[in-house]
């Protein structure tokens, strides 16, 4: 017996927006944007708090977040927390990327849950404790990668341990994941490159994952295909709407696919940003094409090698086939301007083996497609030196 879930409530396109802020008019009085600094610079918090206040006299009010940090702390969601009651709120809006997302998500458990944070830890059992009704979440992405507006985690460090904590419930998934294009047609080009890299991560991982998922599987091979489609248009014009729009999808995709599972990419991925405030999808970039050299080297089960061709097949199609797949994925990253090689970027040779240490303590590749050692891990890292 197996059960598959794909409960996320999508808006996409132009329109959106609207869709939302008609859905909202009449169901809440006071709305909490969630957001950060720079969007509210940007300008989106403005655009998203006009469109709300668009809807007459049965427009919510709303006030706004912005102290999220780019890996969100306790303290952020204190103060979240408080600005939701202080407001008297009713619902919440998360404006922005992964960040914003997790912030929001935690905020919404402590709306209806009593402290301290750290008793709902994941990896404590702590989700058995989240048992109360909460209020509605509606997420806005501005990135197109994590795929944290279906996601149903939020991560947060706490500041006893000073360690990256999950929390995980399906109450924490997003009521409404809202995809308007123009929100994202101001991201900069190698932001656009790394988080659609990670999205791309993301399908490439689960789809290799040996699970029975017939439904992930098929969400993941399209998602490749309408990235390496359209996430080069997207680079070179980000005023490309069409381009925009199906990178969306394609992160939305990535991440409804990954509730399969991840690989050893994600787990050499993690150690990066941990240590040295690596971008994810860029660390990610800087380390899927020598895994996957190392993968391809390896004596692989026949379905796995029937997998890596449909993979293939894929770049093939879309005439990005270099001969091998860690090769085509190399010429695909580089044209998306990433400068690989872990040199350039700080990381020091003398730190490969602790990255590996780290890397092999990370669960992600516990779904890999093939068992991998430390040694392995070290290999990677050294190869992407
Ligand atoms: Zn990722």
């Amino acid at each position: 017996m197996q059960q598959f879930n794909y409960p996320t409530t999508l808006f996409y396109g132009e329109g959106a927006l609207k869709a939302l802020a008609e859905r909202i008019r009449g169901r809440a009085e006071h709305v909490l944007i969630v957001t950060d600094a720079t969007l509210v610079k940007a300008g989106l918090a403005a655009t998203v708090t006009a469109a709300l206040q668009s809807q007459g006299k049965d427009a919510p009010r709303v006030s706004i977040f912005d102290g999220t940090h780019p890996n969100p702390v306790e303290e952020d969601v204190e103060k979240g927390l408080k600005a939701y009651q202080d407001g008297g709120c009713d619902a919440l809006i998360a404006l922005g990327g992964g960040s914003p997302m997790d912030t929001a998500k935690v905020i919404r458990l402590l709306t209806a849950h009593p402290g301290p944070l750290a008793q709902y830890d994941d990896a404590k059992g702590g989700d058995k404790l989240i048992v109360n009704p909460m209020p509605p979440l509606y997420a806005i992405p501005t990135t197109s990668g994590t795929g944290s507006e279906v996601g149903r985690s939020g991560v947060i460090i706490l500041r006893a341990t000073g360690k990256k904590t999950i929390f995980f419930h399906p109450g924490l998934m997003p009521d409404v994941a809202v995809l308007e294009p123009a929100l994202t047609a101001g991201l900069p080009p190698h932001i656009t490159a790394a988080t659609g890299i990670d999205a791309f991560t993301h399908c490439l991982e689960a789809y290799l994952v040996d699970a029975f998922h017939p439904m992930a599987d098929g969400i993941a091979l399209e998602g490749i295909r309408l990235i390496l489609k359209h996430l080069p248009i997207a680079y070179a014009r980000g005023g490309d709407l069409e381009s925009r729009g199906a990178m969306q999808i394609a992160a939305a995709m990535g991440a409804t696919a990954f509730q399969k599972g991840l690989g050893m990419v994600h787990s050499l991925a993690h150690p990066l940003s941990a240590r040295y405030n690596t971008h994810h999808g860029l660390a990610n970039a800087l380390l899927l094409p020598d895994a996957f050299a190392f993968l391809e080297s390896k004596e692989l089960s026949a379905p796995a090698r029937a997998k890596f061709a449909r993979v293939r097949e894929i770049f093939r199609e879309a005439g990005m086939d270099r001969g091998g797949l860690a090769e085509s994925i190399r010429a695909f990253f580089t044209a998306l301007g990433v400068p690989l090689g872990l040199r350039q970027h700080k990381v020091p040779e003398t730190d490969l083996d602790m990255l590996a240490r780290d890397a092999f303590e990370d669960t992600c590749h516990a779904s890999n497609i093939i068992p991998v050692t430390r040694e392995d891990m070290l290999a990677v890292y050294r190869a992407a030196f």
